[in-house]
């Protein structure tokens, strides 16, 4: 499937669901109208939970939105249509509204071409189809395009520059934008990375037809950038380069949420660890006493995990699975395998809280006599997005199409591989919302079907319009450039300890 499929060697776990929104909350049925099980329905529920995908309609109704929708407590016990704001018209302040309206022209012209190749790679979840789609899509467009970037099959960097008195650059500036692209196995598109495929395709397209019609010197390079839903695509890239020449980089994230609402969340760190148990097999009637019981060294290990989960701070998750490989009834497994995955604000804590979690399955392995052995996944950090360039993106969505946008230090407890990105220089990940059924948010079938609407089509073309707009002035005012640049300078200083 696509999500194993950055083709290198690595000393990493490749296939291990570590990334983005793996942990967001559901957002419940609005209705409660039926908040009580009867028993005919707890039958019904019963009769659903046998089928391959349930009504989750009929879940009850005790959230309707999450914590983090609107960062702080207090902020989400207000309803959405006392928080939201309409702004005044967009042409007063936002930063040249001539560029902006070269923006949406031409997404407007692509925007058939975008829905079709959004649809394609929604299609066709697998990663080499993507990459391939999208390097085509790029050259037919007048970007040069690299290949299997970096010593990654999957990936690609397909770059434009423009000088307009047709000089070399020497001092201009690049902008960098990201296109995820793959999916989750038995899923698809389940997290929407078609649309942000389509995105990053748009974004970019979009900069290069405002760097010509208004005479704009600078460069555009796009990433493809694989694996990260496991694996850690973007890390790979980073670790190789493939960021240097940037002085700012911007993608966006498709989620559930209020209707035409997008949050700069800070999204929390995340690391997936790969236990095993190793023990001794036997006959579990005739002589049981012979073994080691593996299974039993998972179950410990997975209680205790229970336990320990009461005692963790509210934005700390610890979430796993236990995997067999040939267990029957009357064998006592010799082997057992977990796969978890440990989440915190931020590098520091996880690495406190991976400790933790670590004594639970080290006390399994001795409770049982197993031997242990354990493997940690690609680490993703916190993501730490740029005030300048989320302000900057937040006034043009708000004012030009009022949008309602948050930022705040607590959100949605999702994690990407574009955090270690925002660790290394100036970037920008917004989350935006696109129609969803109840109970249907990311990594869920009912969030791939979202992803393929044409709704979700035009939300994500006005994020693109205000990471474009944004992208623009990174390239275009000097001054802003600086202020970005000495806002991740000063974050950095004041978060390194
Ligand atoms: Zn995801
Ligand atoms: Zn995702």
């Amino acid at each position: 499937m696509a999500s194993k499929s950055v083709h290198t060697e690595s000393d990493i776990t490749q296939d291990v669901q570590a990334g983005c929104f793996s942990g967001l909350f559901r957002l419940r049925n609005k209705s409660d109208a039926k908040n009580e099980f009867s028993k005919d329905r707890q039958s019904q529920v019963t009769q659903e939970s046998l089928s391959s995908e349930a009504d989750t309609s009929e879940l009850p109704a005790y959230v309707q939105y999450p914590y983090g929708w609107y960062g702080g407590y207090e902020e989400q016990r207000a309803p959405v249509d006392q928080v939201a704001e309409k702004p005044p018209s967009y042409d007063e302040d936002v930063f040249r509204p001539d560029v902006v309206s070269t923006i949406e022209s031409k997404l407007k012209e692509l925007s058939p071409s975008l829905r079709q190749l959004s649809l394609d790679i929604w299609n066709h979840p697998e990663i080499m189809y993507a990459h391939d789609r999208l390097t085509q899509f790029m050259s037919s467009h007048g970007f040069s395009v690299t290949p299997h970037y970096l010593g990654i099959d999957t990936a690609f960097r397909a770059a434009y520059t423009h000088s307009p008195d047709g000089k070399p650059l020497k001092s201009a500036r690049v902008i960098g934008v990201n296109s995820e692209m793959d999916a989750l196995p038995g899923i698809g598109h389940g997290c929407g990375h078609n649309l942000i495929a389509m995105s990053g395709v748009a974004v970019a397209l979009a900069i290069k037809a405002v760097l010509e019609q208004h005479a704009i010197a600078g460069t555009i390079v796009l990433l493809g950038t694989p694996a990260e839903e496991a694996g850690g695509g973007k890390i790979k890239l980073l670790e190789r380069g493939g960021y240097d020449e940037m002085d700012a980089c911007i993608m966006s994230h498709p989620s559930s949420g209020p209707d035409n609402f997008s949050a700069i969340w800070p999204g929390v760190a995340c690391q997936p660890i790969d236990v095993e148990f190793f023990g001794h097999g036997a006959h579990a009637a005739s002589a049981p006493w012979e073994a080691q019981n593996a299974l039993d060294a998972a179950f410990v290990a997975y209680a205790s995990i229970s336990a320990l989960r009461q005692q963790i701070k509210p934005d700390q998750r610890v979430h796993g699975i236990i995997v067999g490989r040939d267990w029957a009834p009357n064998v006592i497994p010799d082997y057992a395998k977990l796969r978890y995955i440990v989440r915190a604000s931020n590098w520091a804590e996880l690495e406190a809280l991976r400790k933790r979690v670590r004594a639970c399955f080290d006390a399994a392995a001795l409770a049982t006599a197993c031997k242990i052995q354990v493997t940690l996944g690609a680490g993703y950090f916190e993501l730490r997005n740029n005030d300048v360039l989320g302000r900057e993106y937040a006034n043009v969505v708000g004012r030009k199409y009022g949008m309602t946008t948050v930022s705040s230090s607590e959100g949605a407890k999702f994690s990407t591989d574009f955090g270690n990105v925002t660790h290394a220089l100036p970037a920008l990940h917004p989350a935006y919302s696109i129609p969803t059924e109840p109970n249907g948010s990311n990594h869920t079938p009912q969030f791939a079907r979202a992803a393929a609407t044409p709704e979700a089509h035009a939300a994500t073309l006005k994020v693109a319009t205000g990471l474009a707009a944004t992208g623009v002035r990174v390239l275009a005012d000097a001054e802003f450039a600086r202020r970005v640049t000495k806002y991740f300078e000063d974050n950095k200083a004041s978060t390194s300890s």
